[in-house]
């Protein structure tokens, strides 16, 4: 049974979603919804799968896998958005179908080398540093062109864009001031690589901020499952 909270809270967000698109001036269905499942059980996977979404975002790689198998029998897509631990890689590699959280070649080698070679390669987003309180995680924008260019010649990664975790606050033109900088890169980096379709920008929190930004993906969690606890 589809729990109501479940799906009365996708259906708000998908709400807040197009309401936003449409105030930024942008094509309906331009923003997809990624909901971030982390500390959630497979069963809110499943019952936010029955009420229309197939995309889930997973920190922890070791989570990710016991969901994934929990949930072998529905066609999802797994992306994973957390730092990733070098002893982790071969597991992402192997379940994710993107990575938002590469921020430094060494991961990269190692996602392109254990990404098995029967698969599509993975789709791979850099995460930038876009305001100073932010996490440790994530590359300065000066840093990308050196990290593009070798991450060109790893045959299972595809990059397709750029991901950002700004510091949060709750004014909407700060929330707006890191996005636009996360969008101005890829607009720069754009001119050398056309390939580059994806920004990864926006929460619960401040997913209109992110949106009127030019967001392509947001990561939803709590405005969808509820709270975390853990
Ligand atoms: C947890 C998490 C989210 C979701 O955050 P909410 O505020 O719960 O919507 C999005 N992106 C990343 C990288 C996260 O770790």
């Amino acid at each position: 049974m589809i729990s109501t909270d479940v799906l009365r809270n996708i259906l708000d967000v998908q709400r807040r979603i197009r309401s936003a698109e449409s105030a930024a001036g942008r094509r309906r269905g331009s923003v997809a919804l990624l909901a971030v499942s982390k500390t959630k059980t497979p069963e809110l996977v499943r019952q936010a799968y029955e009420s229309g979404l197939t995309a889930f975002g997973e920190n922890y790689a070791q989570e990710m896998a016991e969901k994934a198998h929990n949930l072998a029998d529905l066609p999802l897509s797994w992306h994973f958005i957390g730092p990733i631990q070098s002893n982790k890689t071969a597991i992402v590699a192997e379940i994710s179908d993107w990575v938002h959280s590469v921020d430094r070649l060494k991961i990269a080698r190692r996602l392109s080398e254990q990404r098995p070679p029967e698969k599509a390669p993975l789709n791979i987003l850099l995460q930038v540093k876009t305001s100073d309180e932010d996490s440790k995680s994530g590359l300065l924008p000066e840093a990308l062109p050196e990290l593009i260019a070798a991450i060109a010649e790893l045959p299972h990664l595809v990059l397709r864009g750029l991901m950002t975790i700004p510091a949060p606050t709750r004014d909407a033109d700060q929330q707006r001031q890191p996005f636009r900088v996360l969008r101005d890169t890829l607009m720069s980096l754009q001119k050398m690589q056309p390939g580059l379709d994806t920004l990864s920008m926006g929460m619960s929190g401040d997913l209109e901020a992110a949106v009127a930004e030019g967001a392509t993906l947001v990561r939803v969690g709590t405005d969808i499952f509820g709270a975390r606890y853990n």
